[in-house]
């Protein structure tokens, strides 16, 4: 089989391929600077896109690869990446499965999974898909042989005229390689409270992150510490849930988390189901104690 890959970043490139390349060739087209990254993959065929990417440029370049020659193109699914798959679904009449966080090979067919009902229920589906767009970070990059070929593709003109970019505030965080994170919802109550959640974060060497609610509607931290079903998607050693309710759409982005620890006053709080430890109590009394027996 052959396969064909569109992925901004070679992290998510690297995840694919490991998951496609002992079932065929894997291909995969990259941004330029994401191309040495990726060698180390197993990719047999590395594309490196030169230039600035829009969605029609990119599906354009796709498009002359001729993807109906692939046994399927998987993209990982960004903005541009999911436009990108709009794009080739509709010009070359190729089925296309969304948001797909897992997905079989059987007999010239594909079995997804997605997430349905806003993540409180699993969709398994049988199709003759030839395109999907993978949920990043779903699959783990795992090195295979250093033999890529290389080629370069220059991005045709765009016919999106870019009139200004804002740099976004970026924050140093990387909650989605971490081993460790102190997760705050709600429950701590105001954005200053999260000085006294500190001591923790530190005493644990982790990553601080938050629900929807802390990091969305109220602003308490920044977008790129959100965990979930629209957040990121985190599978650390340990997760310590700090007055989290734990409602579907947030356990969607920590179930792969090794061990699970949560804090919540509601001993009836649904987080309690998905956890290893759980402590019934405030967590303004719990962290201390917590950071106390951590330092001993
Ligand atoms: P709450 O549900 O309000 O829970 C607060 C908890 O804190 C309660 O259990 C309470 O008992 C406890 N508490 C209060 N005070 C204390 C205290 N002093 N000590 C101990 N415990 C205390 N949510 C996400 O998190 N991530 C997502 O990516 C996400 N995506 C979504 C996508 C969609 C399409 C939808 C519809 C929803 C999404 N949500 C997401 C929202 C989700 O449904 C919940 O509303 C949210 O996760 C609740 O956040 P929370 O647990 O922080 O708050």
């Amino acid at each position: 089989m052959k396969f064909l890959i569109f992925a901004e970043d070679s992290k998510n490139a690297g995840g694919i391929a490991s998951k496609l390349r002992d079932s065929g060739d894997v291909h995969a087209i990259i941004m330029k600077d994401q191309v040495e990254a990726s060698s180390s993959y197993g990719i047999k065929k590395i594309y490196g896109l030169t230039g600035k990417p829009f969605a029609d440029n990119v599906a354009e370049s796709i498009t002359k690869l001729n993807p109906s020659s692939f046994d399927l193109l998987v993209i990982s699914s960004t903005t541009l990446g999911r436009e990108v798959a709009g794009i080739i679904s509709a010009k070359q009449n190729l089925l296309c499965a969304t948001e797909v966080f897992d997905f079989t090979l059987q007999n010239g067919k594909i079995v997804t999974k997605r997430f349905f009902y806003g993540g409180k229920t699993i969709m398994e589906e049988e199709s003759e898909a030839k395109i999907i767009t993978v949920t990043p970070g779903s699959f783990d990059p795992q090195n295979g042989e250093k033999t890529s070929e290389f080629e370069d593709i220059q991005l045709p003109q765009s016919k999106v005229n870019l009139i200004e970019t804002k740099p976004k505030e970026k924050s140093s965080t990387n909650i989605e390689g971490a081993n460790i994170i102190v997760s705050v919802g709600r429950g701590i109550g105001k954005k200053e409270s999260i000085d006294k959640i500190m001591p923790l974060v530190e005493a644990t060497h982790g990553e601080l992150a938050g629900s929807r609610p802390v990091c969305l509607d109220y602003k308490w931290l920044s977008e790129e510490r959100q965990v979930g079903l629209s957040g990121k998607k985190v599978k650390p050693k340990v997760y310590i849930a700090l007055g989290i309710s734990g409602q579907i759409q947030h356990i969607a982005g920590m179930r792969g988390s090794k061990i699970v620890v949560a804090v919540n006053k509601d001993k009836d709080a649904p987080i309690f189901q998905e956890s290893d430890y759980g402590i019934v109590g405030d967590i303004f009394m719990v962290v201390p104690k917590l950071v106390e027996a951590l330092k001993k």
